[in-house]
């Protein structure tokens, strides 16, 4: 159940973010940005995977150059998915000196420790938010405590000292990145950026500091981008991402999310996508497709026949998702049981839309399907699987199709 407080609603080229609209998946394209083929490539295949929103590095001329060629190439391949400037150190000459990229990129995302040192940091911010004011931009603060600003961080360090505060190091930079970020997001105000032109973020690696600056910056109306940084590779990132995500969404807190895995190549990028779809999904927060419940099998079962039968009802299911989706709309909410024997069985497959249970060790060679919570039919014999999934279709033909 979504618990978000609603926050200001922002207009990210066609996505709003924020207030109630459904949180948005993005991530961030590991081509180099004036690599115009591989981007081009890259930002399809992450948006047909389920991103929503595409960042993409503009860390230097070539590649403020080439945001152009990769917009019109994503029109002319129909893809329309909002891009997003990532800009350091040097985002306040390249938004300036390349216009046509300010006015094609959906926001641009700065981060308070990469704009410039202390007398330099007004002047950078304010030419920034100025160009986003005149191309009607959304501009995601994103400290990042690989990054943090040094000026605020020294500033609270001198205070403690000065104080002889008990304030932990860990707790002061904490402080500091929250107060970063939130002090960027009242100058842009201040100089004209409307509220509702403002996302915040503030990712650490460490999930427990993750969860404590968010749940303070959760007070503001600002809405919030997730994500855990630097998570790492594999599944070691996955399930670092998924805790931390996992913690803060159940609270109601995040508008839009990331998970950032390293790559070991571009095709491996659409990862970070899926797991996002699934954490949303294993929350109840959006639904992408329909849910396969199955068990774990244990000594229970003599056979692999229900392995093999949960890996092709998945299968089944993403293999006809984009076709389902058209004409059967609310399909993405059916959850199918496929369980190992009769322990739990019959009862996760009347919980289930459709389910189910298949004979364990020592039972009767049956297979009783359930849907709607009451038990429809008995199957046996050689062909279980393929009886099971005509029941599956002619299930969702009826319940789902769009008269
Ligand atoms: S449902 Fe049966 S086969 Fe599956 S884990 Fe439970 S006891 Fe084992």
């Amino acid at each position: 159940m979504d618990k978000r407080k609603k926050t200001n609603s922002v207009q990210v080229g066609s996505i709003k973010i924020g207030s109630e609209h459904p949180i948005v998946i993005q991530s961030m394209t590991s081509t180099p940005t004036s690599d115009v083929n591989r981007t081009v490539e890259q930002i399809i295949r992450l948006n047909e995977a389920g991103s929503e929103v595409i960042r993409m590095t503009v860390n230097d001329s070539k590649a403020a150059e080439s945001v152009i060629s990769i917009k019109n190439r994503l029109i002319q391949s129909n893809c329309n998915v909002p891009l997003v400037g990532d800009f350091h150190f040097n985002g306040h000459i390249l938004l300036t000196e390349y216009q046509e990229t300010a006015s094609i990129l959906d926001k641009y995302r700065i981060n308070p420790g990469n704009i410039g040192t202390s007398n330099k940091y007004d002047a950078n911010f304010e030419s920034i938010i100025n160009i986003a004011i005149a191309n009607d931009k959304p501009i995601r603060i994103g400290g990042n405590w690989g990054s943090i600003n040094k000026s605020i961080l020294n500033d609270m360090i001198i205070e403690k000292e000065s104080h002889k505060s008990s304030i932990s190091y860990s707790d002061l930079i904490k402080k500091a990145l929250i107060k970063s970020v939130i002090d960027s997001a009242n100058m842009a105000q201040e100089i004209g950026l409307p509220a509702n032109k403002i996302i915040l973020s503030c990712k650490t690696s460490d999930i427990a500091s993750l969860v404590d600056i968010y749940r303070e910056l959760s007070k503001t109306d600002y809405p919030l981008h997730l994500g855990l940084t630097e998570a790492g590779m594999g599944k070691d990132g996955m399930i670092a991402s998924t805790s931390a995500l996992s913690i803060l969404l159940y609270e109601g807190i995040g508008d839009t999310i990331r998970v950032s895995l390293t790559p070991e190549s571009d095709e491996d990028r659409v990862n970070e996508v899926f797991v996002c779809k699934e954490i949303l999904s294993s929350l109840n927060l959006r639904k992408f497709k329909p849910r396969v419940v199955s068990c774990p099998g244990c000594g229970r079962t003599s056979s692999d026949y229900f392995i093999k039968l949960s890996r092709n009802i998945n299968q089944l299911v993403e293999n006809k998702m984009s076709e389902w989706k058209n004409i059967y709309p609310g399909v993405e909410s059916m959850t199918i049981a496929v369980m190992g024997c009769i322990v739990n069985g019959p009862g996760e497959s009347k919980h289930a839309d459709i389910g189910i249970s298949l004979p364990g060790d020592n039972e009767d060679p049956h297979a009783p399907v359930f849907i709607d919570g009451k038990k429809f039919k008995t199957l046996s014999g050689p062909d279980i699987e393929g009886e099971f999934i005509n029941i599956l279709q002619g299930y969702i033909e009826t319940k789902y199709r769009n008269t």
